[in-house]
């Protein structure tokens, strides 16, 4: 018989580094939904891309691929994995070389196609809480529960260092840099032409600037409930 139960979908969009993952994982956990952090699906395709020596934001080079390109995830044991034509590729996909190719890929219309298309798929076969850019405005409009967390430029920089410092990973970087490389992926996503970063309406602000992540929890899971 056809499973007909309406899924929890719980959309969680805003700018790099401002803990959406972090503060989604959480809640996932909290009411038991799987977490799907979209970002990581962007960053498996411009793996690819950059394996080949090609450009991620070139439409000539990329869309040749994408027929042939496969970006699955399975959750294991609360965990994303990424995979990427069936190789995990979740260990592989942080460098900041890869960060900026997801940026830049995102631009071309036909990848965010491609990509939202699988992530409604989980959306209605899954409860689930899903990180992005544009999951509230495009990915799942209709998802009843809908926030925008945010956080200054300077705070989301401090954030990535301390957590690449933690890591043992780019220790050459200092905040300036840090904070250019921020602003510019902002810039990025918020002014393509298809699907950009922005805040739509119905979507509830949470700025983190000066939350703890278990504040920012807190207020989310206050809205749901409110919302349930
Ligand atoms: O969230 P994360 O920083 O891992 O995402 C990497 C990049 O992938 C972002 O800077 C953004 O440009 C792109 N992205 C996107 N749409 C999403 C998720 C990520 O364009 N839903």
């Amino acid at each position: 018989m056809k499973n007909e139960r309406k899924t929890i979908n719980i959309a969680i969009d805003g700018p790099a580094g401002a803990g959406k993952s972090t503060v989604a994982k959480r809640i996932a956990e909290k009411l038991n939904l799987l977490h799907l952090d979209t970002g990581a699906m962007y960053r498996a395709m411009a793996l690819k891309v950059l394996r080949l020596g090609l450009t991620p934001g070139s439409a000539q080079d990329v869309l040749p691929l994408l027929p042939e390109t496969d970006v699955t995830i399975a959750i294991v044991d609360g965990v994303q994995h990424t995979y990427l034509d069936g190789e995990d590729v979740t260990g592989i996909i942080r460098t900041p070389e890869v960060s900026k190719g997801a940026s830049d890929i995102g631009v071309i219309p036909d990848v965010r196609i491609k990509l939202a298309e699988s992530q409604r798929e989980f959306a209605k076969e899954n409860d689930v809480i899903m990180d992005g850019r544009e999951i509230g405005s495009f990915v799942l409009p209709d998802a009843p529960h809908k926030f925008f967390v945010t956080a200054s430029v300077e705070e989301r920089a401090r954030r990535r260092l301390l957590e690449m410092h933690e890591k043992g990973i780019g220790l050459d970087k200092d905040l300036e840099t840090l904070k250019e490389e921020i602003a510019a992926r902002d810039y990025t996503d918020s002014h393509r032409d298809f699907a950009p970063l922005r805040h739509v309406e119905d979507a509830i602000l949470v700025d983190t600037t000066e939350m703890t992540i278990d504040e920012a929890v807190n207020e989310i899971l206050r809205h749901v409930t409110e919302q349930a």
